[in-house]
């Protein structure tokens, strides 16, 4: 008996974070989420999107992993930073070690089944610590002569630009200046063994990675389901794209 419904359409899984319910008869317990902007864009994009709650051994990872087709790692608090070997400076913001750990186990079990990974935001920190790099722990009190990377804007609503190599994901349909939106005081800082800088805003700060071998990993500082959720067709293209390299993947 067939006991698995198939779309053929690939399944997205949604790396979720989680926090504690603030109010309500439930407050204290954590809750697991997905901003629905990453569904909106993963159902733009003819994928099917799925909800993955925070386990945490390394063999819950790689069952998660093994049911989807990419996954999408989705934006959040700061990485603990003596996951990438150093102190804390006082701008460190709240992070949380189990969650970080979701994180990387992740990567690691999407990477070892040749699965595609799109990392957004914290994800892309994310990715660059789980493949060995560092972080910028505050880009204000860090990088001098930084633009706003933290906006009071609506999310999406473009902040800055970033310059785009030509030769990558992003170059392949993104026009070399483009705007995005930012809502990051963290950033990338020594680059992971085997990732390439994709893009960069005009201060230096590392806006996109890619890795250089191995199944497709691209990562963006940006929001770009924020950014479809406000109709830009480049940040739908994106999804779409990453859709699609996850269908030829398989
Ligand atoms: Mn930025």
């Amino acid at each position: 008996m067939e006991t698995v419904f198939k779309t053929g359409r690939p399944v997205i899984g949604i790396v979720e974070p989680w926090a504690p319910i603030e109010n309500g008869c439930f407050m204290g317990a954590y809750r697991t989420y997905a901003n629905y902007p990453y569904v909106q864009g993963i159902l733009k994009g003819n994928g099917i999107p799925l909800g993955l709650p925070l386990v945490e051994s390394e063999e819950d990872c790689m069952a998660q992993a093994s049911v989807c087709d990419g996954i999408i790692l989705s934006g959040g608090a700061d990485i603990d930073v003596h996951l990438y070997g150093e102190e804390p400076r006082t701008k460190q913001g709240h992070f949380d070690r189990k969650l970080d750990l979701y994180y990387i186990h992740m990567i690691k079990a999407a990477r070892s089944l040749g699965i595609p990974i799109l990392g957004i935001c914290r994800g892309i920190q994310a990715v660059n610590v789980a493949f060995g790099g560092t972080l910028i722990q505050d880009i204000p009190s860090e990088v001098k002569n930084a633009v706003l990377h933290d906006q009071d804007a609506p999310p999406s609503n473009p902040c800055h630009f970033i310059d785009i190599e030509a030769d990558s994901f992003l170059g392949g349909f993104m026009p070399q200046r483009t705007e995005v939106n930012s809502f990051h005081h963290q950033a990338v800082a020594k680059l992971g063994t085997g990732l390439r800088v994709t893009a960069k805003s005009c201060d230096g700060i590392i806006e996109a990675l890619e890795n250089t071998d191995g199944s497709p990993v691209i990562a963006v500082q940006w929001h770009p389901e924020m950014m479809q959720a406000g109709g830009d067709p480049l940040s739908e293209e994106l999804f779409r794209r990453f859709v699609n390299l996850c269908e030829t993947a398989r």
